[in-house]
């Protein structure tokens, strides 16, 4: 029988079964020593069989996973979710304020796992004209690469109604960092779920990778949320500094124009990129995004490392 893992407590786990009922499984000791990588076996998000006496027997491939560095084995990695159809970034402009260096970051990781990211800028009530327009300028930046931008607030009604069908049948990650709405968003999408707004302070998180914060929250128009408050940033990537341009989408194309193959987009002649920034076909603010992370200039992302 087949259902779908909605959350992990230690050794059990709750599992949707195909009739929608949540059953509690335990693993047979096969499926543990095959995936020893990671400190978890099973994740939030993993569609499995179960059988009679509610033992997981199986897992099917993931399509995707996000995951974090265990904190007692270093080697070890901790899966913290799985089979995402997309991720759903919450940044204001206002109160507080959400770097686009930090959404650059959360943009890469994104793509390194492989999860369609669109972003949400919430707290449209707080902006004056001039911000607004600011706000509208960039989203045309991210919607010009193709991330799907919305400028919400939680307040109206008619925005809320707009997030919701965009997380319909879907299995969608809320991530961004605290104080940006997520918890409000959520509460006003699918009342009854009634989630705390910010009790637990980030640093005290960041230290606890455990899964019991991690739930898939059926919606009641069909699909599931998970909203973590581990989860402000994607997690764990490695990117090599040679392989970081690909992971700027808009880049791709225009870098076949580049003399070199294996162009690195920072002075070398005859490059398309640069040569795309100078004519803004390329964004300037997305290309010292890239600059900066080559140069490491951001110490405070604290799951990320080049290599
Ligand atoms: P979280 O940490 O991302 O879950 O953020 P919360 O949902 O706890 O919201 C943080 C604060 O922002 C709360 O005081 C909310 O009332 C406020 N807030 C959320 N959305 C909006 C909005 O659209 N406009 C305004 N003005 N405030 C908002
Ligand atoms: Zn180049």
């Amino acid at each position: 029988m087949k259902g779908l893992v909605v959350k992990s407590t230690g050794k059990l786990y709750q599992v949707k079964t195909e009739q929608n009922q949540i059953i509690a499984c335990t693993l047979k000791g096969i499926i543990r020593l095959e995936q020893r990588k990671s400190t978890n076996p099973i994740a939030v998000g993993d569609t499995i069989e179960y059988d009679a006496e509610h033992c997981i027997t199986n897992i099917y491939p993931r399509k995707n996973y996000i995951i974090r560095k265990s904190i007692n084995l270093s080697k070890q990695t901790h899966i913290l979710a799985s089979n995402l159809d997309q991720v759903l970034l919450i940044a204001s402009l206002h109160s507080p304020k959400t770097s686009l260096g930090f959404i650059d970051r959360f943009l890469i990781t994104a793509e390194a796992y492989q999860i369609p990211i669109q972003i949400i800028f919430n707290k449209k009530d707080l902006l004056s004209p001039e911000e607004e327009e600011m706000c509208q300028q960039i989203q045309k930046m991210y919607e010009t690469i193709g991330y799907p931008c919305f400028i919400i607030s939680t307040l109206n009604a008619q925005d809320i109604n707009q997030i919701k069908n965009e997380l319909t049948n879907k299995i969608t990650l809320i991530a961004g960092h605290s104080g940006v709405g997520k918890s409000t968003l959520i509460n006003a999408i699918e009342p009854t779920l009634n989630l705390k707004t910010n009790v637990i302070s980030n640093t005290h998180l960041k230290g606890m990778h455990t899964t019991t914060f991690v739930e898939l929250h059926a919606l009641s128009f069909g699909g599931s949320i998970i909203d973590s408050p581990g989860i402000q940033e994607l997690g764990l990537v490695k990117i090599a500094k040679e392989e970081l341009k690909n992971y700027f989408k808009e880049f791709k194309t225009i870098s076949n124009q580049c003399k070199f193959n294996n162009c690195m987009h920072i002075n070398e002649p005859h490059c398309g990129v640069i040569k795309a920034v100078s004519i803004n076909q390329i964004s300037k603010i997305r290309y010292q995004s890239y600059l900066g992370i080559l140069n490491g200039d951001e110490t405070n992302w604290n799951e990320w490392e080049l290599k």
